[in-house]
């Protein structure tokens, strides 16, 4: 049991909440109430200031003890023909635990954001991609296209620690980067400093940035584009950035799936990965894709570790059985096709379980909203702040530890899943 009661001050602790997971936050804790003192943005603050209630395990509504709630879930699943295994905004041991449990009771495995990443997913099974990291993008990028996607809202410190930072790896030869953004209204408000340099628009409606995105493969293939604009977009522009982009020695094209607007995200992406191909012929390029949030790089990661696919497996033959369509938790949902939903959430309260007519099984934080009531509800902790864990990064690249803040003893997902597998 952690002391909650002594004031401490963290440094260097990493943030869960989105994929960027920014490590150099001061934290301080004063009883179980914790303030982020410096290097946090409005996501950080509201996921580690946030209140905790004090909730205890339930079943039916009824607080009950952990044990008795973890008997009444290992009840459910073993009499469950298709449990899904849901949500997954968990770490490294809480996945590795899901992975173990729905291998042993035959369950579908689901992240709550597959869907916004299948297109990625797509595009690097189908034809493979070339892409940057983080690290690499901050040290080495002299033009950063920012393709439809709100960075600035999804990720707030994109461009303080990447784009903007005041210090990379090659001072002597860095030179302000142009930062381009194509569609309209995104927050463009964080591509300031003295380390950038021409902030280039391509106003578009946002369901329309896949046709710029093609027309600019287009003009760089060479072939004619009829008219003179594209979705309102000057011909002469996309040029420019054809141009720009030739030129350019590390052009890195960044977007966010969750963020992706356009009428078709699959061709969108598909067309950003061909530019950085064609790129590729004469200069050096790359994509960076964020997002990851929600434990999301983890739960892929950790999915494809153990049983050599991304997401959207099927135990339910006893092995593993990847199927992107067929597999999704909503589909399945909508489709009566199961008869149990375990959702596992321990982020934020917000990402509570779809509506269902099934009983569900709620590993969620205090506070968690449903719109009906679990047949289990075990408050869990948030891995970084009430236990230690470790997450994968957006660009799956790096696996973080997270520290232990001592905010609350609420279990583990990893610790309860456990519990409830040894119990089946
Ligand atoms: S940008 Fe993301 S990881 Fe960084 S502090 Fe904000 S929420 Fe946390």
């Amino acid at each position: 049991m952690s002391d909650v009661g002594a004031a401490v001050e963290f440094d260097h602790v990493p943030c869960p909440f989105c994929g960027l997971l920014c490590d150099d936050l001061k934290i301080s804790r004063a009883g179980a109430a914790l303030k982020v003192v410096k290097n946090g943005c409005g996501k950080a603050v509201a996921g580690f200031e946030r209140a905790l209630p004090a909730v205890s395990p339930q079943i039916d509504g009824r607080d009950v003890p952990l044990n008795d709630a973890i008997g009444e879930a290992a009840r459910l699943i073993r009499k469950s023909s298709a449990p899904l295994y849901g949500g997954l905004a968990t770490d490294v041991g809480g996945m590795r635990a899901v992975m173990s449990l729905a291998d042993r009771s035959r369950g579908v495995v689901d992240h709550a954001l597959s869907e916004a990443a299948s297109s990625n997913l797509k595009i690097l099974q189908s034809t493979g991609w070339i892409m940057s990291t983080l690290t690499e993008t901050r040290n080495r990028a002299d033009v950063v296209v920012i393709v439809g996607s709100d960075i600035h809202k999804l990720h707030p410190r994109f461009f303080e620690r990447i784009v903007c930072a005041e210090t990379t790896l090659f001072e002597d030869s860095f030179k302000p980067r142009s930062v381009v953004f194509i569609g309209d209204g995104l927050d463009q408000s964080g591509a300031t400093g003295p380390r950038v340099g021409n902030v280039v628009t391509l106003p578009c409606a946002m369901d329309r940035v896949d046709e710029v995105v093609a027309a600019l493969l287009s003009r760089m293939r060479g072939h004619p584009v009829s008219g003179d604009n594209v979705a309102g977009v000057a011909l002469a522009a996309i040029d420019q950035l054809a141009s720009t982009l030739s030129e350019a020695q590390y052009p890195v094209l960044v977007w966010a799936p969750a963020g992706l607007e356009t009428n078709n995200p699959d061709l969108t992406v598909h067309a950003v990965c061909d530019i950085v191909r064609l790129l590729n012929k004469t200069t050096r390029a790359a994509g960076l894709t964020l997002g990851g949030d929600e434990g999301g790089q983890t739960a892929t990661s950790v999915c494809g570790w153990q049983s050599g696919y991304p997401a959207r497996v099927s135990y339910a033959s006893g092995a593993p059985d990847y199927d992107p369509e067929n597999n999704s938790v909503p589909r399945k949902l909508a489709a009566n096709e199961s008869d149990l939903l375990v959702w596992i959430a321990s982020y934020t309260p917000d990402l509570g379980p779809p509506e269902t007519s099934l009983p569900t099984v709620l590993l969620g934080p205090p506070g968690m909203s449903t719109a009906g009531k679990p047949a289990v509800f075990i408050p869990v902790g948030t891995p970084g702040i009430d236990h230690s864990g470790q997450l994968i990064r957006c660009d799956s690249v790096v696996s973080l530890p997270l520290r232990n803040l001592g905010r609350s003893d609420n279990p583990s997902v990893a610790s309860v899943l456990a519990a409830i597998e040894a119990a089946l």
